[in-house]
């Protein structure tokens, strides 16, 4: 999701690799969910968050929609994110003792905070959002803090979801609502509601993205032509 804000304002003025250091918090988190807490509309999930949330639940991308999550416009696209509820707008995976109940399933925004990804010139880099966390800090390496199986497959996959939906909105650009509309609904269907099987998660990303990219007559992001 793009934030109207400088990364000035938010951070420490600077961008890390995943073999760079960050001061962020201990990884002893002090449990005060407020990250888990407020958040509006701005936890949203991309397609291996689903895939792993309906994994771990057993259930489908409708399944998590009747409780968890809420579809909404962000970037120009339907997709879904996290749903805050109750009076204290809490995720649905948050139990009562204030700890996460999917915690090994849980989605890439909550896996990076308190650091977030600046998109720039077909790559991205972290940052330290500097505000958000009241632990005490200290200095971990950008992948120890994430704590990703095959990181730099994952850094791929996240470049070329973000440059695909970005590069087919390009695309849809003048088409006219109807076209628009279109699209949506392809991209919801083909990345989050229809079924992934339980074979790698990446490979199937990929065909689907071939596929999208056909749809919306642009180029595959990495490098492979859809046509
Ligand atoms: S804001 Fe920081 S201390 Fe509070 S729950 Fe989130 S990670 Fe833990
Ligand atoms: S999925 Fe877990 S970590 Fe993420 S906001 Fe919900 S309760 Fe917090």
């Amino acid at each position: 999701m793009k934030r109207d804000v400088s990364l000035e304002e938010i951070s420490d003025g600077r961008l890390y690799g995943s073999g760079d250091m960050v001061r962020t918090d201990t990884g002893g988190c002090e449990g005060c969910s407020s990250c888990c807490r407020g958040m509006g509309s701005s936890a949203v999930l991309d397609p291996m968050d689903v895939w792993r949330l309906c994994g771990a639940l057993s259930c489908g991308f409708d399944g998590l929609l009747e409780k968890y999550l809420e579809l909404k416009v962000t970037d120009g696209w339907v997709l879904p994110n996290l749903k805050m509820t109750g009076k204290d707008e809490a995720c649905g995976f948050l139990n009562e003792q204030g700890r996460c109940t999917v915690h090994d399933a849980r989605p890439g925004v909550c896996r990076l905070f308190p650091l977030g990804r600046y998109y720039s010139g077909r790559d991205f880099q972290y940052f330290v959002q500097i505000h958000e966390c009241p632990a005490p800090k200290t200095k971990v390496k950008v992948k120890k803090w994430l704590q990703i199986p095959q990181l730099p497959r994952y850094e791929a996959y996240i470049r070329d979801w973000h440059f695909f939906l970005e590069d087919a909105a390009a695309a849809l650009e003048g088409m006219g609502d109807a076209m628009h509309t279109k699209a949506c609904t392809f991209v919801l269907e083909t990345f989050y509601a229809r079924p992934w099987d339980e074979t790698d998660f990446y490979e199937q990303f990929a065909g689907r993205l071939r596929e999208g990219a056909r749809f919306m007559g642009i180029a595959a992001p990495g490098g492979e032509e859809s046509r």
